[in-house]
């Protein structure tokens, strides 16, 4: 492995220390060229040839690759990256309309929760991810679709078991104070996100959410329920609601609310025949008392040999996709239910980690002759 330090998931003050005793100003300029897509010191065309030199024997500007592609006609597009210990992860760019352009991340290799309905889980924890792993996806996701409007963190992995390398990624990515200005300066300012348009998915990690209340960064929470009946998710999501019971994490949901003032949505994978039932609905109301929620209802998309209790899993009918939304709208929750993209490349929720079908889409390696 190489031992140089990659700078990507650097903060601006981490940045500034790093490149000591050089003046805090190059630190901004190095800053800008990264956050605006360069992937060498060479292309730091305002910085001395001996300093660019220099660098390029202490640093990296990115450690990771890009090892295949896989775009699916649906607007999404998905990227295998290969990390310096030669492990691998997958991140998605979701297209949607001219303008919406959603980085789908991961934060940790696999991950430690075990949900039934999910590859990720079934793959169980790896490691995970430091934050220039995290900052990287964006960076060659952007390169990818030229620009990204939102940010989810919805990948691979439980963000908020990844907390401190989370922060880091978020600050570098809304900006870590590299503000405007010359070299790679107005791409980079363009390329900010704002806390609004950064979304964090967690299965209900009690201890992440109050952290995020109390210290921020004031993203915006989406909360995996799959059901608040209490008995069917310790079934459904073992390690995450045995640690997480409902009324704690409706506790600091409300906290995390207090502090934030933002919407919450609550995901609720729809499973076909498990947790559509009239209970599963009242549990829902009674949980989202008093929440400022949004319900995403999510049909399930299919992951090989998945199994609940014996039975395969299998994906929701048409018809129980519409009663279940149409039972949630008439019990006052606002529900929207989401349109899967990404299944024909195994991109889709919960499906990351999966094979790729061999009739995916392959766009191969960035730069390979098509
Ligand atoms: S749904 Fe999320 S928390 Fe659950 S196993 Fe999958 S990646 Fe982990």
């Amino acid at each position: 492995m190489n031992d140089k330090i990659p700078l990507a998931g650097l903060p601006l003050d981490e940045l500034e220390e790093a490149l000591s005793p050089a003046p805090a100003f190059r630190a901004r300029q190095v800053f800008r060229w990264i956050a605006g897509g360069a992937e060498s010191f060479d292309q730091m065309s305002n910085l001395s040839e001996e300093m660019r030199r220099e660098l390029d024997g202490r640093f990296l500007v990115r450690q990771t690759k890009v090892v295949r592609r896989f775009e699916s006609g649906d607007g999404s597009l998905k990227l295998q990256i290969e990390l310096a210990d030669g492990a691998r992860i997958e991140t998605m760019a979701l297209r949607d309309g001219a303008k919406r352009r959603t980085a789908c991340l991961s934060t940790q290799s696999g991950c430690a929760m075990a949900c039934v309905f999910c590859k990720t889980g079934a793959l169980r924890l790896s490691r995970n991810l430091s934050s220039a792993e995290i900052v990287e996806q964006a960076l060659h996701l952007k390169d990818a679709v030229s620009a990204l409007s939102n940010i989810v963190f919805m990948g691979m992995g439980e963000p908020l078991l990844n907390l401190d390398a989370l922060r880091r990624a978020i600050a570098v990515l809304t900006g870590g104070g590299g503000g405007g200005g010359e070299g790679g300066g107005a791409r980079a300012a363009k390329a900010a996100f704002s806390t609004r348009r950064i979304t964090v998915s967690t299965c209900g990690v009690v201890k992440g959410i109050l952290s995020l209340a109390e210290e921020g960064p004031a993203v915006r929470l989406a909360v995996s329920l799959t059901t608040a009946d209490e008995a069917l998710r310790r079934r459904l999501m073992p390690v995450a609601a045995e640690a997480n019971p409902l009324p704690a994490l409706k506790d600091a949901l409300k906290r995390h609310q207090a502090q934030h003032t933002k919407r919450i949505t609550l995901e609720a994978v729809i499973l076909g025949g498990v947790n559509t039932r009239t209970a599963d609905i009242e549990a829902l109301k009674a949980f989202a008392e008093g929440l400022d929620v949004l319900i995403n209802a999510i049909p399930w998309n299919p992951v090989d040999g998945a199994r609940f209790e014996g039975k395969p899993l299998c994906a929701p009918s048409g018809a129980e996709i519409a009663r279940f939304a149409a039972a949630l709208e008439r019990a006052g929750l606002k529900t929207v239910v989401r349109r899967s993209k990404g299944a024909r490349i195994a991109g889709a929720c919960g499906q990351l980690g999966a094979p790729t079908p061999v009739d995916a889409p392959d766009l191969g390696r960035p730069g390979a002759p098509g």
